[in-house]
C-alpha cells in the first residue's frame, strides 16, 4: 500500500492531494480485488462494495463494504499469487494428478540461499503431502518433469510478474500439462530461517501443484496470507489434510 501512494504521489499534480489519496487507495483495492477476487463469468455484476464485502468475508473481517485499516492491514500482508475466491474457477473442474508418483525439477536456484538448503526445503515441503496421500515425489536433475520449480523476479515469462516489494511471495498452476503443476517462488523474499521461510511457503504452493485451491480457514495451510509456523514442529492442519485426501485419498490405501 504504502508503495503504491508514494508513486502516485510522485507522478500526479502536488494540487490534487486528497483526491490523490483517495484515488490511490481505491486504485490499489481495485487492483488487489481484481486480482484476488476476480469476475466469476462474463455477466458478474458484482460491485465495489460487493467485492469488498467479499474479501472482508473470506478473511473474516468486519463485513462493511468500506476500505478501512482493518482491510488496509490484510492487503499489506505477505501472501501468495493465486486468487481466494473458491468454487468459481480457479481450478475448474478440479484437475488433480492421474498418477501418484510425481516428478519435480529445480531449473535455478535463489543466490540468497545456499543450494543444499533449497534442497533440503523443496523436499520437505513435498514431504508434506506425500506424508498424508498414496503420493510419492522423485526429484529428477535434467529430463523432463511434472512440477518445474523455478525462482525468479518481475516479469519472468507467465502473465503473473513479481511485484518486487515481497507482497507476493509465489504462485503455482493447478494440474495439468505445459505449465501445470509449476511453482515459482520471487527470488528475493525467502530465508531458511524467520521471515518469508521456503519450506513453509514451498509447501503452500505445492498444494496448488497438487490441485487445491485457497482456503479461508485461518491456520490452514492453504490459507492465502503467509504465516510463519516453526518448520521443525510443522503438521499438516486437518483443514488440508481433509482437501488433499479428497482428491487423492489417504495414505492407507498407497500401493
Ligand atoms: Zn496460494
Ligand atoms: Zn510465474
Amino acid at each position: 500500500m504504502r508503495y503504491i501512494l508514494l508513486c502516485a504521489a510522485l507522478f500526479l499534480p502536488g494540487s490534487l492531494a486528497l483526491p490523490i489519496h483517495l484515488e490511490s487507495v481505491s486504485f490499489y483495492f481495485q487492483n488487489y480485488l481484481d486480482r484476488f477476487f476476480p469476475p466469476i463469468n462474463k455477466a458478474d455484476g458484482r460491485t465495489l462494495e460487493d467485492k469488498i464485502k467479499e474479501m472482508q468475508k473470506f478473511f473474516h473481517l468486519t463485513v462493511t463494504g468500506k476500505f478501512n485499516s482493518e482491510t488496509e492491514e490484510m492487503m499489506d500482508q505477505p501472501r501468495c499469487g493465486i486468487p481466494d475466491v473458491l468454487d468459481y474457477s480457479t481450478f475448474p473442474g478440479n484437475p488433480r494428478w492421474r498418477k501418484n508418483l510425481l516428478t519435480y525439477r529445480i531449473l535455478n536456484y535463489t543466490p540468497d540461499l545456499p543450494r543444499f538448503m533449497v534442497e533440503e526445503a523443496i523436499e520437505k515441503a513435498f514431504k508434506v503431502w506425500s506424508d498424508v496421500t498414496p503420493l510419492k515425489f522423485q526429484k529428477v536433475a535434467r529430463r523432463e518433469a511434472d512440477i518445474l520449480i523455478r525462482f525468479a523476479h518481475g516479469a519472468h515469462g507467465d502473465s503473473y510478474p513479481f511485484d518486487g516489494r515481497g507482497g507476493i511471495l509465489a504462485h503455482a498452476f493447478a494440474p495439468g500439462s505445459g505449465l501445470g503443476g509449476d511453482a515459482h517462488f520471487d527470488e528475493g523474499f525467502l530465508t531458511p530461517f524467520l521471515g518469508t521461510n521456503l519450506f513453509l511457503v514451498a509447501a503452500h504452493e505445492f498444494g496448488h501443484s497438487l490441485g487445491l485451491g485457497h482456503s479461508n480457514v485461518q491456520g490452514a495451510l492453504m490459507y492465502p496470507i503467509y504465516r510463519y509456523w516453526n518448520p521443525d514442529t510443522f503438521s499438516l492442519p486437518d483443514d488440508d489434510r481433509q482437501g488433499i485426501q479428497k482428491l487423492y485419498g489417504n495414505f492407507s490405501v498407497r500401493c
